[in-house]
């Protein structure tokens, strides 16, 4: 498409704000690329997804808008489950599933039970749980219209005075997901204060791993996070497993932390907490599964088989794990679940001795 067909399909008047806003940030974020790549200005440029675009815009489209409520037996959207939430006729944010009939996939509706008041986004699906492997829907985004975390492309904003986690792999960075990743070795940069004197140039978000981050937890360090939800101070990111009741976390972006038992099995590494949890009557450890899949997809290499099988099968270690939602009551048993979204999201440290 040229310039002026892109703009007119997406109905939007001023050439300049068009060209600077859209263009140049899909360019930049890797998502479309010139024709003529070395005729930047020529009348006849124009613009083609790349493969990463292509990949993208199918994700976007595939975005859960409905979902199977167990408990009425229809399918609804996130606004339909909303009004007869407050009916009463949908009493758990937890009982939902796939619309696929076929497959049993869980879904939480986030925000469902947060009254209006206090919602920074309305109720959306979300998929918690793995998919039928032959489900039509496998590869819809598990976070719906909200991005996962880390996929951010086009909406970066510059917040003074923050860092932002780096969930994107290293691979990533020269489609220009993250700017500024930087690697785990920088904890200096914790000291440095952010140039905000006005030399013009384009100020770039500072970010961290998570497992700086955890590092930078331990040390009882503070600063503010930014997250899809907002600024939040790192003490406060950072929630360890220890009796809580579930409704009472705020489905937003939050490392969950604790002592947690790693044990090997033939399709993974189930991981649970030795504290407990919280739901209505269940009072259980919860606990999360590393499959075989997620470890094989790993494009970070952050942890390999062999990695996993020796930290496995042995003492409990310290486990950190960054969840867009945190645990939710599993409709098929009575557990509470994390869902690991991929192993860039885990971290963990080796407790020290006891005496
Ligand atoms: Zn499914």
């Amino acid at each position: 498409m040229s310039r002026s067909e892109l703009q007119t399909s997406l109905q939007l008047k001023d050439p300049e704000h068009f060209r600077s806003k859209y263009i140049n940030e899909a360019l930049n974020a890797g998502l479309i690329e010139l024709t003529q790549p070395d005729k930047p200005k020529s009348s006849k440029q124009k613009y083609r997804l790349t493969s990463f675009g292509l990949r993208t815009k199918r994700v976007r489209r595939m975005s859960l808008e409905q979902a199977f409520s167990l408990e009425m037996k229809i399918d609804v959207t996130a606004t339909k489950a909303d009004e007869l939430y407050g009916r009463g006729q949908i009493q758990s944010k937890f009982a939902f599933k796939c619309p696929e009939p076929n497959c049993n996939a869980q879904v939480t509706c986030a925000n469902l039970d947060k009254p209006k008041s206090k919602r920074k986004r309305d109720p959306y699906f979300v998929f918690v749980s793995e998919h039928n492997i032959d489900c039509p829907l496998k590869g819809v985004n598990s976070y719906g219209r909200s991005p996962k975390y880390g996929d951010k492309t086009s909406d970066e904003v510059y917040v003074a005075n923050s860092i932002k986690l780096n969930l994107v792999a290293p691979a990533s960075k020269g489609i220009g997901i993250n700017s500024n990743s930087d690697e785990e070795s920088d904890t200096n940069n914790l000291k440095e204060k952010p140039n905000n004197s006005g030399t013009g140039k384009r100020k770039q978000q500072k970010s961290k791993t998570l497992s700086s981050m955890v590092d930078a937890f331990l040390a009882s360090d503070n600063f503010a996070v930014e997250t899809p939800d907002g600024l939040i101070e790192l003490k406060d990111l950072f929630i360890e497993i220890d009796n809580q009741s579930i409704d009472d976390f705020s489905d937003e972006f939050r490392i969950y932390y604790g002592k947690a038992w790693i044990n090997k099995n033939d399709k993974g590494y189930s991981v649970r907490f030795c504290n407990h949890l919280r739901y209505k009557n269940l009072d259980t450890s919860p606990s999360f599964f590393i499959s075989n899949d997620l470890i094989d997809q790993d494009i970070y290499k952050k942890f390999s088989h062999e990695k996993l099988e020796k930290i496995a099968n042995s003492k409990p270690k310290q486990i950190f794990l960054a969840s867009q939602l945190g645990p939710y009551k599993s409709y098929k048993g009575e557990f509470i679940n994390f869902k690991l979204e991929g192993l860039e999201y885990l971290d963990y440290r080796v407790l020290p001795a006891k005496n």
